[in-house]
């Protein structure tokens, strides 16, 4: 195949290159979720109350907001008018994709039956030919606002290709978990209508929210219809054509990624759930196709945003207007945006650029956001949500879409249904394979079933991580079989949070990364970011990876204004945070100066089990002259920045300045 070959000339990587002319997809395999069953105490009651709360509620939620009732008018089954925001179909596919792998790996009958009924309404309102857009077809003379007069025509603003880029990775994920076609025939007769309207001598017309580039590619993939992978590419690349500039504004053409064809884009701009979608789109065409110049592009994107333009939280997207990028080093926390959906992206694309390139980086961008700006957006409980997930709160600035806490649901809420589709998912970030390369990538206990060099293994993962940094892994192989397992050895365990000079550790670990094989040290040299321990592997083989689990003081680049002179705490992938309840009411009055002793205390009853991070400093009061005056010590409390705002409106910070501007100290 023509686009296959192209693939070999002049390959960027080449420690793929060997095996460049057998590639047909990403060069590493992803071990599915559904071969990996987790045990963890930290993500398995989370997974469990996806499953159990956030799943049934958002789909409750659907109901009570019409979302549902949109799907029921427009296939005839009840009369009204079509209620809430143009993209409000898309919440539905999302949620259902989300139950779709939930069913995977827990069989509901009840559930599948919803889906089922579900399914029914969708497919009834499908109009013949394979459109689907309730927010028009409901009243065709009335479109929803935005959408545009007729079909298609409003395509920057109408979402009708975002919303079923969304029911295609649905449909996908409920045929591989029940093998019913129901739901994919809709999504194939949508696509093809899709297909036969757009593309070189058809219409043209820019999505204007990427997602449709990855869903094709996913029916591409299930259904092996080449049409749907050249649409996506033809999606990403009339993106930047000149009849855009002339329609649109430089500033509208910015914030949808379509200023400069996306080969020619080398930093990241725009929307940042838009933006984080193409990159993964381009990299999942990229990977099938060879193009080397997708791959130049993200990878120049790549270095910018986690040189210049990622939080520490590894939240993306600085400013609320435009839900957008900020310039180079624009990362203010009170007003950083950081929506939830698009750390579900930055995942999403990372994991990518990782089966694109088999380095551990990649891991260390994702996993920081893992633990920290994802997980922030949703309650323990279940049923609360972030949509922005700033660093900073003084209690008065409502960052949360008008309020100052998690909201039960937004008007907008494509966060809440992000969460559950990507949270059950998890699993299948864990490990992947590339010929004789097992690679373990996050440390969650569970037990997987793989295969290695035409051998079945289990592996068998525990640890308290990310509380404790010893991972026991247990190698069982069905019989005896010679592969690499390689161990992500994460950037913060020795001294990198992210690559690049963003943020730098203050102080050094003063523990050492230990790893045994069958109770014998083994040497640590991490290549790619990655311990790789080669032997004929038998039954009961144990390595166990000690990662030094202290409390670190992180520095931000000084060209970060919001953060100069200032220290966060990190403890192994967690990032703190200082809440008012924890620390008199008030976090804007502390101290945190490098010499401060901090130390580390286990809290089984606070906030689902955490680590809590205690500290003697000084905190300050400002006089009415403007002078900062430093006061008596006070004993700070630090709390994992994912489990603020669980205990009532209040202050919170995670940048600390380290002194007030006038040392003295002052006895009150
Ligand atoms: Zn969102």
């Amino acid at each position: 195949m023509l686009i296959r070959l192209l693939f070999l000339g002049g390959f960027g990587f080449s420690y793929f290159f060997s095996i460049a002319q057998k590639m047909d997809d990403y060069p590493i395999t992803p071990v599915p979720f559904s071969k990996v069953k987790i045990e963890d105490s930290f993500w398995l009651p989370r997974l469990e109350t996806n499953r159990t709360v956030t799943i049934p509620y958002d789909f409750e939620k659907c109901e009570e907001t019409k979302r549902i009732q949109n799907f029921e008018i427009a296939a005839g089954l009840k009369e009204g008018e079509f209620v809430g925001i143009r993209f409000n179909d898309s919440d539905v596919f999302k949620i259902m994709e989300g139950a779709a792998y939930s069913l995977a790996n827990h069989p509901d009958p009840e559930l599948e039956k919803y889906l089922d009924d579900l399914i029914t309404k969708v497919a009834g309102a499908q109009k013949k030919d394979g459109y689907l857009y309730t927010a028009r077809t409901i009243d065709p003379a009335n479109p929803a606002p935005n959408s545009g007069p007729e079909r298609w025509s409003f395509l920057d603003q109408s979402h009708e290709l975002y919303n079923v880029g969304h029911m295609y990775e649905a449909a996908v994920a409920h045929y591989q978990a029940t093998g019913k076609r129901t739901f994919l025939d809709v999504a194939v007769k949508n696509a093809d209508l899709i297909a036969n309207t757009f593309g070189p001598d058809k219409q043209y017309g820019v999505p204007g929210h990427q997602e449709i580039e990855i869903g094709l590619v996913k029916l591409f993939r299930v259904t092996g219809d080449e049409k749907y992978l050249n649409l996506a590419k033809y999606f990403l690349d009339i993106r930047g054509q000149k009849v855009d500039n002339v329609k649109y504004t430089q500033e509208r053409n910015i914030y949808l990624q379509s200023h400069i064809p996306v080969i020619k884009q080398d930093e990241a701009v725009g929307h940042s759930v838009r933006a984080a979608y193409m990159y993964s789109g381009m990299a999942d065409v990229a990977a099938i196709v060879g193009d080397e110049d997708y791959i130049n592009a993200i990878d120049k994107i790549w270095e910018n945003v986690v040189h210049k333009k990622i939080y520490i939280t590894g939240g993306i997207g600085a400013r609320h207007r435009g839900e957008a990028f900020g310039d180079n080093y624009e990362l203010p926390n009170e007003t950083a945006y950081n929506e939830t959906c698009a750390a579900i992206a930055n995942c999403m694309w990372n994991h990518r650029m990782f089966l694109l390139k088999g380095h551990a980086k990649y891991f260390d961008v994702l996993e920081r956001t893992l633990y920290n700006g994802f997980l922030s957006g949703i309650s323990l409980e279940g049923d609360e949500f972030f949509y922005p997930n700033p660093l900073a709160c003084d209690a008065k600035y409502a960052f949360n879409q008008g309020a100052l806490t998690r909201k039960p649901w937004f008007d907008c809420s494509c966060c809440p249904a992000n969460i559950v589709r990507f949270l059950p998912s998890l699993p299948g970030y864990i490990y992947a394979i590339h010929e004789k390369d097992v690679f373990i990538n996050l440390y969650i206990s569970n037990k997987a079933q793989i295969e290695v060099n035409q051998v079945k293994v289990e592996i068998a993962q525990t640890s308290n991580y990310p509380w404790d940094g010893e991972i026991k892994v247990i190698v069982n192989p069905e019989k005896k079989s010679s592969f690499n397992i390689k161990l992500r050895i994460p950037g913060w365990s020795y001294n990198q949070p992210v690559p690049g000079d963003l943020y730098t550790y203050y102080n050094d670990n003063n523990k050492r990364i230990s790893a045994k094989l069958n109770g014998k040290e083994v040497a640590i040299e991490p290549d790619k970011g990655y311990l790789t321990i080669n032997k004929n592997w038998e039954k009961g083989d144990e390595i166990v990876l000690d990662l030094p689990m202290e409390i670190r003081l992180v520095e931000c680049h000084e060209m970060v204004e919001s953060n100069r002179n200032r220290l966060a705490i990190e403890r192994g992938p967690i990032v703190y945070c200082i809440e008012g309840i924890d620390n008199k009411g008030e976090v804007f009055n502390k101290l945190l100066p490098e010499y401060a002793p901090v130390t580390t205390q286990w809290q089984q009853d606070l906030l689902g089990g955490i680590n809590i991070i205690k500290a003697d400093v000084p905190a300050f009061v400002v006089r009415e002259t403007g002078e900062e005056v430093k006061t008596k010590s006070h004993n700070l409390v630090a709390i994992p920045y994912y489990a603020w705002s669980h205990r009532g409106i209040g202050e919170m910070l995670v940048w600390l300045p380290r002194r007030a501007k006038k040392l003295e100290i002052i006895t009150d």
